[in-house]
């Protein structure tokens, strides 16, 4: 195809922080290359900012502090909204979508809440919305699950797709360290922000996971579906056991379909779990994200790299753009999100897991048989027992086989009343076993 001749194709970038100025950044610097691949040239009409009166590097003329007037300018084609949060970028998205231009977000809070109400309005007017970097920053994971795997089944997908969680987790795995320390650590090197609550308790994780379950099983989840923990209760005592047990902490988003009982269901879950140091996340450290895929007939697939950045996060920005973009050129529109499945979400109690639970123990005779009658009682088998330390620091850890995690959960509850158990410290799932 060669229609380099088409006419130009303007673009709306919203928002020039870590994101959108290494956008504009590549939009110029890479013109002659887009056009070529393109075939029509991009042209940048306007930068969306909140204080437009700051020098970027960027031609003052393109700024402006009303993203609505330039959204509603008739040469924009398409709109890159790179702002962040719920509001204002769903109404813009709204109004850009419903005025007939196409859309490219890297938006994961808003695509986890109103994902709906937006391909809704993509589909009434048949233009694209692409959000490929609202997941893993750089790693091609929602076209591959949207594209390349649309003629398989997929049953499950698991990530790290944090990587401010991850690299605290390694962190304190390599060096021994407490939570605490590690975080301040990583708000040193810019790794956690200010306000770190959204990385560590898990919502952003939480986020990525209701996209990815959405696209793998054609359903539509939202972030209040995926049930979730964060990693501020991992110590480096809990760190240390797993290495005991061949294992290694990493904080999971996992989305899965799964027969409850005669129905296929929806888990979605976001929780630090024990994973084997042979699994393929495990040797996922530091900052990077990761995604296991695993389909009927492709089996198990993976997805690595950088999940953030403004550069690395404004590649996958670019790839959906310049898909937008040869979309229009060529007058059609890519494949939509599809949710014809319309699986229900499961709450966590019916999910099938493995528990990790490390108590403080009295230390005399019969206490591990008093606990494991606790598990029994419930029809959890136990896989693993290892007790560690004496008199006051006695403490016993149990790895179960798989069962219901409301039956897990209930036995925790009941070895926390036991005079036996001085303390619960810690319970953590098994994930990534066969067993
Ligand atoms: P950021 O650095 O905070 O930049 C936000 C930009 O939006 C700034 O330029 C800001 O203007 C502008 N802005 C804020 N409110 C505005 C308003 N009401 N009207 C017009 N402009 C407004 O954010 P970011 O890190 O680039 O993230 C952008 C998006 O990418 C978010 O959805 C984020 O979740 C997603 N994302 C980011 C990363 C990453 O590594 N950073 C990775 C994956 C996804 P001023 O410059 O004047 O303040």
């Amino acid at each position: 195809m060669t229609a380099t001749n088409s006419r130009p194709i303007g673009v709306a970038v919203l928002g020039m922080g870590n994101v959108g100025a290494e956008v504009v950044r590549i939009l110029t610097e890479g013109a002659d290359d887009l056009r070529q691949r393109i075939g029509a040239p991009l042209e940048l009409r306007g930068v969306a900012v909140r204080d437009a009166k700051r020098a970027r590097g960027v031609d003052p003329e393109l700024l402006t502090d009303d993203p609505a007037a330039l959204v509603a300018h008739d040469d924009v084609d398409l709109v890159v909204e790179l702002i962040g949060g719920i509001e204002p970028p769903r109404t813009l998205i709204l109004q850009a979508l419903e005025s007939g231009k196409s859309v490219v977000t890297a938006n994961k809070a808003l695509m986890a809440a109103h994902a709906g109400e937006l391909s809704e309005a993509a589909e009434r007017n048949r233009v694209d919305l692409y959000f490929e970097a609202a997941v893993a920053g750089a790693i091609p994971v929602i076209r591959p699950l949207t594209q390349s795997l649309s003629g398989d089944r997929v049953t499950r997908v698991t990530g790290i797709v944090n990587g401010t969680t991850n690299y605290i987790l390694s962190e304190m795995d390599a060096t021994g360290a407490d939570y605490a320390d590690v975080l301040a650590e990583a708000g040193r090197l810019g790794y956690a922000e200010a306000d770190p609550t959204a990385d560590v308790e898990g919502y952003d994780a939480a986020a990525k996971a209701a996209i990815l379950a959405s696209i793998a099983f054609h359903s539509r989840v939202t972030a209040e579906d995926v049930y979730r923990e964060g990693i501020t209760a991992i110590t480096a005592a809990d760190l240390d056991a797993a290495k005991k047990f061949d294992c290694t902490i990493k904080l999971l988003s996992i989305c899965e379909r799964f027969d409850d009982d005669g129905v296929e269901k929806i888990s979605a879950r976001v929780y630090p779990a024990l994973i084997p140091l042979d699994h393929p996340l495990a040797t996922v450290n530091g900052a990077f994200n990761a995604v296991t895929v695993e389909s009927e007939n492709a089996g198990r697939l993976m997805f690595y790299g950088q999940g953030a950045g403004g550069a690395p996060t404004a590649a996958a920005v670019m790839g959906d753009l310049v898909m937008a973009a040869r979309n229009r050129v060529v007058g059609g529109r890519g494949p939509l999100e599809s949710t014809y499945a319309s699986l229900p979400a499961a709450p966590i109690d019916r999910v099938q897991t493995r528990y990790y639970v490390s108590m403080k123990v009295a230390d005399r005779s019969g206490v591990l048989a008093q606990v494991a009658g606790e598990f029994a009682k419930r029809s959890v088998s136990i896989s693993a027992v290892r007790q560690d330390g004496s008199g006051e620091n006695a403490r016993l850890i149990v790895v179960t086989h798989r069962a219901s995690d409301r039956a897990q959960s209930e036995t925790v509850a009941a070895l926390e009343k036991m005079d036996s158990v001085i303390k619960v410290s810690s319970v953590l799932r098994l994930e990534g076993t066969d067993e």
